[in-house]
């Protein structure tokens, strides 16, 4: 039997020949901004951070993205590779990776008008709806100028110890804005037709070829489907692809979707690989291997996509942000110990685009490598976790695993606490699979699990500490009339599935409100089908539209849903930072009204009567057969005073210690944190 038959994931695990050098296995760990890169005094922690992935087994890392200079920042004095002087500081990088084993590129992004920042350019002067600065518009010179920093970079990159780069051409970046007519109105040799428009990144990847050698890793990310208006034919991806090669780069690696595209391309509710045809359209066209991405979590997908012929390799950034061990996993056959990613960006992109250090809502170790570090404790105790949410979990688990004697009661038949409501919402399928991963880990660690009980201080006389975790309780929001029959909590639609009428009023627009109403205006979910998919949010064949954008095709709602708030601010603001539009829009698709401003007044049998603003103005009626409260929540604490009466050593986490801004990211790291302290 070859070698290849007995690995678990013979396509995914089998190393990459390029000829000069060659990748373990066809995992490239994708290019993904930690806040790290952005300051030298923080590349201990950066080091730390790859060599625990490298340490993990992915085939090849890409760094998080370096402006070649000022123009190409993303952000004021964010990271940048501009001299020697700077190169310096990356060898512990570069070291700290191939002690391990690995190989890691350093990824040159060029921001263009995507840049924050009042230096940022561009082929026009054509300021992005993303970003409030205008771009100044490079001359002949500037253009020159600024390829000479890409093959700068390049260069400096060799000499910290890179085994090699990736020239960032996708995303709506600056070499992408060359590309697209509605971003380049250059009349010069770098406007006007495709092959003048292409100019430019075959320039930089030729140049940067005859600069840095043979012998170096010279990956291509380029946009395959732009999903904006005037976006690339796939003709002339095509035509790109091939001049890329014969420019001299080793491998091409895929870019989905501008940042300013109206498609979701990345959240959880991007169904698994939805875009790993695009690359496989582009295979046979060019000789170098492909790379592909989106929404590849598991090694069963990666797995498919490259034994399907899609690609030749896959990219995945997040879920080794949640599992530095993922390849190592896959590896020993052991894939459902794997974190898998959720997708949710909560405490990756959401945290890089608040400017806040990323990590991860599953892995709250990510980025924070030196700072949380494991150790197993001297003094073993006995210890209750009362309640199996999100933050019991993490907490439960982390003090077994640390050697404590754990034992973690819920009432539920289940663990997971409200994750067993986030799952059942259309688009939040990937729930199940933290919820699988911490069922893993509660085996794996020996915490003696007790389920169906629900406990009382009395049940938690003897041991050492009691950790409460147990979570949140709806809140009240007194109404008259709210004890009607056709009145319901969120708790009653998602978890005892009660029946909903045809007509909805969902009371309360935080994230909760939002996934209710998303749950009753689709019949089944999209996520779990590809066409429909693609069909809701209008993503085409780039052969046929341009960009791969056609008028998306909506089917009806299952119910009609009005969502209200009583804040005078736009309904869905306080959602996540990257992901709150796709709330909004999906919504809106679904023909959801989206009111704010009011004031309950009452419900009775016809529905629900409102008033606007302060004054109490414009009585209305919500005409409506069932009103679904998501009106916040308050901690439960009942056992506190009780165990502070027989004198228990007591913890508060999760939604248990504060409900308000309370979400997953919170109660587990700070079951984490807790865990790491006892
Ligand atoms: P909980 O999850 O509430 O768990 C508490 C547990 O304690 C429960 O299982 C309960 O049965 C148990 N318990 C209580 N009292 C006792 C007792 N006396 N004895 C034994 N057991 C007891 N957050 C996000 O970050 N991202 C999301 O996308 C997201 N989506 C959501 C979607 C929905 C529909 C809902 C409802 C919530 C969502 N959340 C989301 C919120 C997230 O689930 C909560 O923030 C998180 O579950 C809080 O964790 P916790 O462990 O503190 O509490
Ligand atoms: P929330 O975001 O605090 O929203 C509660 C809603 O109820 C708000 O719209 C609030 O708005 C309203 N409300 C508050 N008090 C009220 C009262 N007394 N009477 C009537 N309405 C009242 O909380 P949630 O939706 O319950 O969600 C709980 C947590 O889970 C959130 O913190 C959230 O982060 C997390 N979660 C996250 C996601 C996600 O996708 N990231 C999804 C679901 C849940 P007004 O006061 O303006 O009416
Ligand atoms: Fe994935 Fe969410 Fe973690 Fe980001 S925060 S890596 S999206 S699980």
């Amino acid at each position: 039997m070859s070698s290849l038959q007995t690995l678990p994931y013979p396509h995914l695990l089998a190393p990459l020949d390029l000829g000069f050098t060659t990748l373990k296995n066809r995992v490239l760990m994708g290019s993904m901004h930690t806040g790290l890169e952005d300051k030298a005094k923080n590349f201990p922690a950066l080091a730390a951070y790859f060599a625990e992935r490298a340490r993990g087994g992915v085939g090849l890392i890409v760094t998080g993205g370096f402006a070649p200079n000022v123009e190409g920042w993303l952000t004021p004095f964010g990271s940048r590779l501009a001299s020697s002087r700077a190169a310096k500081p990356h060898r512990i990088i570069t070291d700290a990776v191939h002690q391990e084993g690995g190989k890691i590129a350093l990824q040159i992004l060029h921001a263009g008008r995507y840049g924050y920042s009042p230096f940022s350019v561009a082929p026009s002067k054509i300021k992005s709806p993303i970003t409030p600065f205008t771009p100044r518009e490079l001359t002949l010179r500037g253009i020159e100028r600024q390829i000479k920093c890409f093959v700068r970079a390049g260069k400096l990159a060799r000499e910290a110890g890179y085994d090699g780069v990736e020239v960032m051409g996708s995303e709506g970046y600056f070499i992408n804005e060359f590309l697209s007519t509605a971003t380049n109105k250059r009349t010069d040799k770098y406007g006007g037709a495709y092959e003048n428009r292409m100019q430019l990144p075959i320039e930089i990847v030729s140049r940067m070829r005859e600069a840095v050698g043979t012998n170096f890793i010279i990956i291509y990310r380029l946009s395959m489907l732009d999903l904006v208006p005037e976006g690339q034919s796939w003709d002339e991806v095509v035509m790109l692809a091939k001049g890329i090669e014969r420019a001299g780069a080793t491998l091409i690696n895929t870019g989905i979707g501008w940042h300013e595209a109206r498609v979701p391309t990345i959240a959880t509710s991007v169904p698994r690989g939805a875009f790993a045809w695009v690359t496989k359209k582009l295979k046979g066209e060019v000789s170098i291997p492909l790379i592909t991405t989106n929404r590849i979590n598991t090694p069963e997908v990666g797995e498919d996509i490259i034994a399907g012929g899609s690609a030749d390799m896959v990219s995945m950034a997040r879920p080794l942000l949640a599992d530095p061990e993922f390849v190592n996993k896959a590896a020993a056959n052991r894939a459902l110990d794997i974190n898998t990613c959720i997708g949710c960006n909560q405490a990756c992109l959401d945290h890089v685009f608040q400017q806040k250090l990323a990590s991860c809502l599953v892995n709250p170790r990510a980025c924070h490598e030196t700072e949380m570090v494991f150790t197993k404790t001297q003094n073993k105790k006995r210890i209750a976790v009362v309640g199996a949410g999100p933050a019991g979990l993490s907490c439960a688990t982390e003090l077994a695993a640390r050697g404590h004697e754990v034992s973690l009661f819920d009432s539920a038949a289940e663990i997971g606490g409200q994750f067993n409501m986030a799952k059942v919402i259309p688009g939040k399928e990937e729930f199940h699979e933290t919820l699988r991963y911490f069922s893993r880990r509660i085996e794996a660690t020996g915490v003696r699990l007790n389920l169906n009980k629900r406990v009382g201080a009395g049940d938690l006389k003897g041991f050492d500490e009691v950790v409460i975790a147990a979570g949140v309780a709806p809140r009240n929001p007194k109404i008259p009339g709210q004890d009607g029959a056709n009145v319901l909590s969120y708790i009653d639609v998602l978890l005892h599935k009660k029946p909903v009428g045809k007509r909805v009023a969902v009371l309360g627009a935080g994230g909760i409100g939002f996934d209710v109403s998303e749950f009753l205006v689709e019949d089944h979910s999209p996520t779990m089908d590809l066409a429909a998919w693609m069909r809701e949010w209008g993503v085409g064949d780039p052969a046929e539209a341009r960009g791969g954008l056609v008028k998306p095709q909506v089917g009806p709602p299952a119910r009609q849903v009005t969502l209200l708030q009583r804040k005078a601010t736009s309904v869905g603001k306080g959602l996540g930072k990257t992901t709150g539009w796709i709330h909004r829009a999906a919504l809106k698709k679904k023909k959801v009204e989206m009111i704010a401003g009011v004031n309950y007044e009452s419900i009775d049998a016809m529905g629900l009567h409102i008033t606007y603003g302060e004054k109490h103005e414009n009585p209305t009626l919500i005409e409506c057969d069932t009103i679904v409260l998501c009106t916040g929540q308050d901690p439960l604490r009942e056992l506190v005073a009780p165990l502070e009466a027989i004198g228990v050593k007591m913890h508060l986490i999760g939604g248990a210690f504060e409900a308000g801004e309370l979400d997953a990211k919170r109660a587990i790291d700070q079951g984490l944190r807790l865990a790491y302290l006892i």
